[in-house]
């Protein structure tokens, strides 16, 4: 394609978004390099999955070389699956089934998910950079700032950043995250014990979200089967690829309220382990195991936040996605779908403008009113669903935990 050579972009984060708009401007042969401020690739363990929905999967569709999109679908989980609402005991209150088709769901691991994004991008990724603020002047239009003081010449910048952006009060001004008073210790365990799932056959293809009978207390899990091992998918193709883990797990949330985790737990990760295994005591008997057998690195505490709408975009020709603008409960998992598909329509009017010849800044406005329409009712969606869940609302947490789980079966028995 035709594009022209002194047109850059400069990307801040190589999370799920950043690296996919890169890989997105990579393919239509636009310069772009990414500014990471973590010192290396695999710094956090990043140890959980995650479900693609069909948004997540069409943006990787149109982003990704497609050997790269094959490796994404042939080390993810099974498609379709079902996510059930249960009480603490898991019996089932109702359950949802997701359609059994290649790119409607799936399940993911997210490192294995982030080391294809990087693929390919040798070179255009750059570490121990954190980013701080853009600068309008110099020959490209803008540039991009660091903590060390150094900085980067772009035509375009986007902040792609994550929730605590150090971009967004300076690119979208009053609009950051509003906390909410729920909270998630994440953490995963193996899946086998001995060669035998831990999961009973019952839930093989199921995520559970167990509705604790106090409000404000519920418990998530669901097992992350990778479909062929990444090590071998990667080998066949994408050689020379890294392949960061291979072993099923379960990933699970233990979900309550903010106020219950003392401050001295929040960054560590032993008392956060203990605070789990506490507040899961009246849980069925598999929950408690799960909490038992967790791998300690991979405890995280993540307080819940959802985004505000910006209302104005400081400086043109710089931009947000993912997180950094529109962060929300994990309830109804649109997070990291609604970042990747920020990433392929930003990448998607940037090409359309420069094959165009029409003016990158307009483009972005297009972008950012699309982006803001679609991710702010997804998190509308998650905050509603996250306070008809969790909260205290009498009814409909009675009808959840009380009387619909009465009318099922029990789903796995408890000895
Ligand atoms: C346990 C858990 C499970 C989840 N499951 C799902 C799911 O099933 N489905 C779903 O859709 N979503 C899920 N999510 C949400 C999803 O992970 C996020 O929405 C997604 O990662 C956001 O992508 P992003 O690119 O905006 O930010 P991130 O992926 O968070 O990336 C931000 C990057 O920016 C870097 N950075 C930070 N500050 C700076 C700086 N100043 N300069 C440069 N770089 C910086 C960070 O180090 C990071 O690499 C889950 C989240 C969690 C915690």
């Amino acid at each position: 394609m035709g594009i022209s050579t002194d047109f850059s972009v400069a990307i801040a984060g190589a999370g799920l978004s950043g690296l996919c708009l890169a890989q997105y401007l990579m393919r239509a042969g636009v310069d772009v390099h990414v500014y990471e401020r973590d010192p290396s690739p695999f710094v956090r363990q990043q140890g959980y999955r995650i479900i693609l929905d069909r948004h997540g999967l069409q943006a990787l569709r149109e982003s990704l070389p497609r050997p790269l999109y094959r490796l994404a679908l042939t080390t993810g989980d099974e498609p379709g699956g079902q996510l059930r609402f249960t009480d603490s005991r898991l019996r089932d209150a109702f359950t949802i089934t997701f359609k059994d088709e290649p790119h409607a769901t799936r399940q993911v691991d997210r490192a294995t998910l982030r080391s294809i994004l990087m693929l390919g991008l040798d070179g255009r990724i750059h570490y121990g950079k954190p980013a701080v603020a853009v600068e309008r002047g110099g020959p490209s239009g803008l540039r991009l700032r660091f903590t060390d003081g150094g900085s980067v010449a772009a035509s375009v910048v986007v902040g792609a950043d994550g929730v605590g952006s150090a971009l967004r009060a300076q690119l979208m001004p009053d609009a950051d995250p509003a906390n909410t008073p729920m909270a998630g210790i994440y953490s995963r365990s193996p899946l086998r014990r001995n060669g035998e799932s831990v999961i009973p056959g019952a839930l093989r293809t199921s995520g559970v979200l167990a509705i604790a009978d106090q409000p404000s207390r519920a418990f998530f899990f669901t097992s992350m089967r990778f479909g062929e091992s990444p090590r071998e998918a990667f080998a066949r193709l994408a050689p020379g690829g890294y392949a960061p883990t291979g072993d099923d797990y379960v990933m699970w949330g233990l979900l309550l309220r903010q106020q219950e985790v003392p401050i001295g737990a929040r960054g560590d990760l032993l008392a956060l382990r203990d605070l789990a295994v506490r507040m899961s005591a009246d849980f069925h008997p598999l929950i408690r195991r799960l909490v038992d057998t967790a791998e300690l690195d991979t405890t995280v505490l993540n307080p819940f936040a959802a985004g505000r709408r910006p209302h104005r975009w400081a400086v043109p020709g710089a931009t947000m996605m993912g997180d950094a603008v529109h962060v929300m409960p994990p309830f109804g998992a649109h997070g990291g779908n609604t970042a990747l598909r920020d990433a392929a329509l930003l990448g998607h009017r940037i090409v359309e403008a420069l094959a165009s010849g029409t003016p990158v800044q307009e483009a972005i406005a297009r972008y950012q009113d699309e982006m803001v329409s679609y991710a702010f009712r997804a998190v509308d969606t998650a905050a509603g669903l996250m306070r008809r869940l969790t909260g205290a609302a009498a009814a409909p947490h009675w009808i959840l935990t009380r009387v619909l789980p009465r009318l099922h079966r029990v789903t796995v028995p408890e000895a």
